[in-house]
């Protein structure tokens, strides 16, 4: 495969024998190679100077060399050779750190832009939810943005676009084509836009919402009142809201009012 990377950027490239293209896989990555495409998602992010940003998995810096001129930049990076090359090359405009996003721990941040390893967008967005933050332009594979998205009513709705849903606003900003990326993803991706915010709705207990949301979802075909039998033996769902509706009828509101009416009763 031939490398896009000119001069010191090579550095990029010239990882250690034991950097195995097995590695690469596992890290999930398909590093930008259409400065367009770079150039859009910045650009979309809006930042303001002297506004924090966090970018999560830097790799070869497609997007960094374009964020660090724009604010105060933290960049974390879990490959050790990308994280070494990195610290040479922004040294004195980004902070590089070699750590795993997993179990790092968030400073309060203004934006954060990423372009995500895929087979760990979704341990990474929900971690990301236990932090203070303001929005994100989140690039993740198609599939995977599209059940953020999802409203009710729709197919791939689930428990992905109810629980987003509770901490953040979430938008399609534009799809990008495996093309974009070297090596190739098998898949094309999408660039979501979230922002927090407090849900219209309120909640009285949050870990009653999120077992009624996995239990309605896991089992969506059945009726509600099915599902929240086998979750909730202990409750008597007669005289319950929903019960003969599916998961995919019922809005985030409407899921947060029985999760309500569930602990009301499970509190009795
Ligand atoms: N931002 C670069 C780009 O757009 O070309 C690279 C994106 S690539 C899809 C994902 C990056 O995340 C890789 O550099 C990979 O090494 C890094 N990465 C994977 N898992 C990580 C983790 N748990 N914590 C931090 N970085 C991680």
């Amino acid at each position: 495969m031939t490398s896009p990377l000119q001069g010191e950027d090579r550095r990029f490239d010239s990882a250690p024998a034991h950097h195995s293209r097995r590695k690469q896989k596992m890290l999930g990555q398909n590093f930008l190679i259409d400065s367009n495409i770079s150039k859009k998602i910045v650009d979309l992010a809006e930042i303001s100077e002297g506004e924090k940003i966090l970018e999560i998995g830097p790799g070869r810096g497609a997007l960094t060399e374009l964020l660090f001129s724009k604010g105060d930049l933290i960049a974390v990076e879990k490959d050790k050779w990308l994280a070494v090359v990195l610290k040479q090359k922004f040294r004195e405009s980004a902070e590089i750190i070699e750590d795993d996003i997993l179990t790092w721990d968030v400073p309060p941040i203004d934006v954060i832009v990423a372009n995500l390893p895929y087979s760990i967008s979704s341990p990474i967005l929900f971690r990301l939810f236990n932090y203070e933050w303001n929005r994100a332009i989140l690039m993740f594979q198609e599939e995977f943005a599209n059940r953020l998205v999802a409203k009710p009513g729709s197919k791939i709705y689930g428990r992905l676009s109810v629980m987003a849903n509770h901490f953040a606003s979430t938008k399609k900003l534009f799809k990008v084509s495996k093309t974009a990326f070297q090596p190739q993803p098998k898949i094309h991706s999408q660039v979501v836009k979230l922002v927090r915010r407090e849900p219209d709705y309120d909640l009285d207990d949050f870990d009653t919402f999120e077992k009624v949301v996995r239990s309605i979802f896991t089992h969506r075909r059945k009726k509600i009142r099915n599902c929240i039998r086998l979750t909730f033996p202990e409750i008597d769902v007669q005289n319950l809201k929903y019960m003969d509706l599916r998961a995919e009828n019922l809005n985030p509101s409407e899921i947060a009012e029985l999760s309500n009416l569930i602990f009301a009763l499970k509190s009795e």
